[in-house]
C-alpha cells in the first residue's frame, strides 16, 4: 500500500470539502452535461441507466517533474442483486505500456475513510466500503491520486510526453466494469498483452473536470470546454472546465504550440489540432474528419456530441481512438500523408463501434476493429463511388486475408487479442473481421445491413455489447438464420 503523500493529502480535504463547482446548486440533474450534447441527443440523457459520474479536479505541470495531482468523486450505483462489500477502480496509467506511475493518496466513501489495496499488478485498486452497499443505492467515492508521467523517446507513445505533446489518457482511476464473465467476484481487471490491441475496457460515465494547466498550453479534451479562468494557483495557471455527456473514457492532450481550425458537420464543431508546421494537413484532416462525420451520421445515426476534434500526437503512423476525440499520428501529417484519409476514415467509425456501443476491446477486439475497418467501405463509397470502395477490399482485405491463409496464419476471429501473433492480428482482427461484415452486408442488401447497424446502436447505445448481442441485432432485424455465415467468418480457420 502506498503512503499518504502530504501534499495531496491536503489537497484532496481541501478540495472535498469546498467543491466550488461552477454548476452547483442546479435543479436539473443533467444540467452539466448538456452543453456536451448536440440539442437533439440531449433527451438521451434522460433515458440512461445508472451510470458512474466523474467529477474531477487535476492539477498538471507539464515541466521538468511531469507530475498530476488529483482529486475526484465519483458516484457510483450498484445495480446488482445482493449487498456490494468492496469496489474496484482501474489505475491504467499504471499498464506497462502506458509506462507511468500512479498512486492513490487516500480513499472515502460516502464521507468515511476507507482502507484500499492494489491488485492486478498495481493496475487496479481494491476498496473496501466501511459499510455495504445495497442494491438501487449510490455511494460518493472520493479518491486522491497523483501520477508520474512518462517521458519517452520518439515511437508510439500513448502516455506520456514525447515530442513535445503531453498525452494523458484516463488519467484518473476509473471505476471497473463488473462484468458476470469472469466468476465471482465479477470485477473485469484483464491486462491488455502489450504487443497489440486496446487496453481499456471502461463503462460510459459522466464528467465534470477541471484541469488546472500552465496558461501557455492547448489542451485538447475528449469533451466540451465550457469555461476558461484564472486559475486560484496564481498567475501563469489557467483552470479549464470541461464537461462530458456519456463518454467511455476521458483523455487530454496538450501542447504549447497547437494550433487550430474548426468546421460544422452533423451538427457538431469538428476542430483540428496541429502543429504550425502541418498547417496545410491539419486543414485537409479537418476536411476528411468533417466528410466521415457525414457519411456515418446519415448511414449509422446520428453523432451525438457537440465537439469532434481531430489531434496530432506522437503515434508515428498509427491513429487512436477517444470519445469525440481522435489521435492522428504525426508522421501521417508528414511522410506518411498518403494514409491520413484512411486514417481518418478509419478513427472517426470508432465514434460509433466502441465510443457509443462499447465492447471488451481485450477478449473480443474484432467487435469493434472489424466493424470500424468495414466502416470505411461506406466512407470511400460515399465520397468515391463503389469501384474505389471495392478496390479498398481487395487491397486492405481481401489479398491480406487471402495471403493470410496461404501462409497457414488463419485464425478464429472471436478470440481475445493474447490469443493472435503479432503476424496475424491485424489481419484477423481488422481484415478477416471486416470480411465477416462485408459478407453480411452482400447476405441481407444494403438497405437490411444499414438499418440492422441503426437497430445495434439504438440497443447498445453507452452500453457494452458482446458479440452475441450483434448476431442477435442483425438476426433479429434481417429474418435471418446468420450462423452459418458467422460460423464460417468467426468461428473456424483454414487448416494450416
Ligand atoms: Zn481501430
Amino acid at each position: 500500500m502506498k503512503r499518504l503523500c502530504l501534499p495531496t493529502l491536503l489537497l484532496f480535504l481541501v478540495l472535498s470539502s469546498s467543491c466550488a463547482w461552477p454548476w452547483a446548486g442546479q435543479p436539473d440533474e443533467m444540467a452539466p452535461y448538456r452543453p456536451a450534447m448536440q440539442h437533439e441527443a440531449q433527451g438521451q440523457l434522460e433515458m440512461l441507466g445508472p451510470m458512474p459520474r466523474y467529477d474531477i479536479r487535476v492539477h498538471i505541470d507539464p515541466t521538468a517533474e511531469r507530475q498530476l495531482t488529483g482529486w475526484e468523486r465519483v458516484l457510483v450505483t450498484h445495480w446488482g442483486q445482493d449487498e456490494l462489500h468492496k469496489l474496484y477502480f482501474r489505475l491504467y496509467p499504471n499498464l506497462p505500456q502506458y509506462g507511468g506511475g500512479m498512486g492513490i493518496d487516500g480513499v472515502a466513501v460516502n464521507g468515511h475513510t476507507a482502507p484500499f489495496s492494489y491488485e492486478a499488478e498495481n493496475t487496479a485498486v481494491h476498496i473496501l466500503l466501511p459499510e455495504p452497499l445495497p442494491p438501487d443505492s449510490t455511494a460518493a467515492v472520493e479518491l486522491s491520486f497523483d501520477l508520474k508521467v512518462p517521458e519517452r523517446e520518439e515511437g508510439y507513445v500513448l502516455c506520456g510526453e514525447s515530442r513535445g505533446f503531453l498525452s494523458l489518457p484516463l488519467f484518473y482511476p476509473v471505476l471497473a466494469v463488473r462484468d458476470d464473465r469472469v466468476g465471482v467476484p465479477p470485477w473485469n481487471l484483464d491486462i491488455a498483452p502489450t504487443t497489440h490491441g486496446d487496453v481499456a475496457f471502461v463503462e460510459a460515465g459522466l464528467y465534470r473536470v477541471t484541469a488546472t494547466v500552465p496558461s501557455d498550453v492547448v489542451v485538447a479534451a475528449t469533451g466540451t470546454v465550457i469555461s476558461t479562468t484564472n486559475s486560484s494557483e496564481g498567475e501563469g495557471w489557467t483552470d479549464i472546465h470541461i464537461v462530458g455527456g456519456p463518454r467511455r473514457e476521458f483523455m487530454l492532450i496538450l501542447n504549447p504550440h497547437f494550433q487550430t481550425a474548426s468546421t460544422d458537420a452533423c451538427g457538431a464543431r469538428v476542430t483540428s489540432y496541429f502543429l504550425p508546421q502541418d498547417r496545410t494537413t491539419g486543414l485537409v484532416a479537418l476536411q476528411y474528419a468533417a466528410a466521415a462525420l457525414r457519411v456515418y451520421c446519415q448511414r449509422f445515426g446520428p453523432y451525438p456530441f457537440r465537439d469532434m476534434a481531430v489531434v496530432s500526437a506522437p503515434l508515428r503512423y498509427f491513429g487512436m481512438e477517444y470519445p469525440g476525440l481522435t489521435l492522428i499520428g504525426l508522421d501521417v501529417y508528414r511522410q506518411r500523408r498518403e494514409d491520413l484519409e484512411f486514417l481518418i476514415a478509419h478513427e472517426m467509425a470508432h465514434q460509433w463501434w466502441y465510443s457509443v456501443v462499447g465492447n471488451d476491446p481485450v477478449n473480443f477486439p474484432w467487435l469493434d476493429e472489424g466493424l470500424t475497418e468495414y466502416s470505411t467501405y461506406a466512407y470511400y463509397e460515399a465520397i468515391y463511388g463503389t469501384p474505389a470502395a471495392d478496390a479498398l477490399w481487395e487491397r486492405r482485405w481481401r489479398a491480406p486475408y487471402q495471403y493470410a491463409v496461404e501462409q497457414g496464419l488463419d485464425a478464429v476471429v472471436n478470440q481475445p487479442s493474447s490469443a493472435f501473433k503479432v503476424t496475424n492480428y491485424e489481419t484477423m482482427v481488422y481484415a478477416k473481421a471486416a470480411l465477416f461484415f462485408d459478407a453480411l452486408r452482400r447476405e441481407v442488401g444494403d438497405e437490411t445491413y444499414y438499418r440492422l447497424l441503426r437497430e445495434y446502436l439504438d440497443r447498445y447505445r453507452y452500453g457494452v455489447a458482446t458479440p452475441a448481442d450483434f448476431l442477435a441485432a442483425a438476426e433479429d432485424v434481417s429474418g435471418r438464420d446468420l450462423s452459418e455465415l458467422y460460423q464460417q467468418w468467426i468461428l473456424t480457420a483454414a487448416e494450416p
